[in-house]
């Protein structure tokens, strides 16, 4: 696959995802860090950017709720290049009906080499990067040469 890059600039579309058990460890990160959330632009599936919207007051674009289809439609911004960096707290103790949603979400930000927290840990890692403050360019798969490829 050829690959080229795309630039993210200094404020990131950050896309915030957990499961229910793990909502309210997301809840405790999100007041962590409510300070650096301030300066992107948050998108999260329904249960839980409403959840965080209500205990947090953080302006966040609400998706379809993950099991009726937001995990999908975070999936399709993230292959429009519309998603920068995804906090997904998955389930790993409990199975979920979606669970071809999840594994799909975390396919097509592994294709869109997007940078991905699954834990708190990671989280963490990920928002002590100098990289969530300023524009930075990750490479991506080069869809024109893919497409060129095949035509
Ligand atoms: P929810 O979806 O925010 O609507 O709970 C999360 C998910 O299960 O993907």
């Amino acid at each position: 696959m050829k690959i080229t890059t795309r630039t993210m600039a200094a404020s990131k579309h950050v896309a915030l995802v957990a499961h229910d058990n793990c909502k309210p460890e997301l809840l405790r990160w999100v007041k962590e860090n409510r300070e650096k959330l301030q300066g992107h632009f948050l998108y999260a599936t329904g249960t839980t950017g409403n959840m965080l919207n209500k205990e947090t007051g953080l302006p966040i674009k609400s998706l379809i709720s993950g099991p009726m289809g937001g995990d999908q439609q975070l999936g399709a911004l993230i292959s429009e290049g519309k998603i920068d960096v995804l906090i997904f707290f998955w389930d790993p103790l409990n199975a979920v009906p979606h669970d071809p949603d999840v594994k799909a979400l975390l396919r097509i930000a592994g294709v869109w080499n997007i940078p991905v927290a699954t834990n708190r840990a990671t989280a963490k890692f990920l928002f002590s990067s100098e990289f969530m403050d300023k524009e930075v360019s990750i490479e991506i798969p080069d869809y024109q040469a893919y497409l060129a490829e095949r035509l």
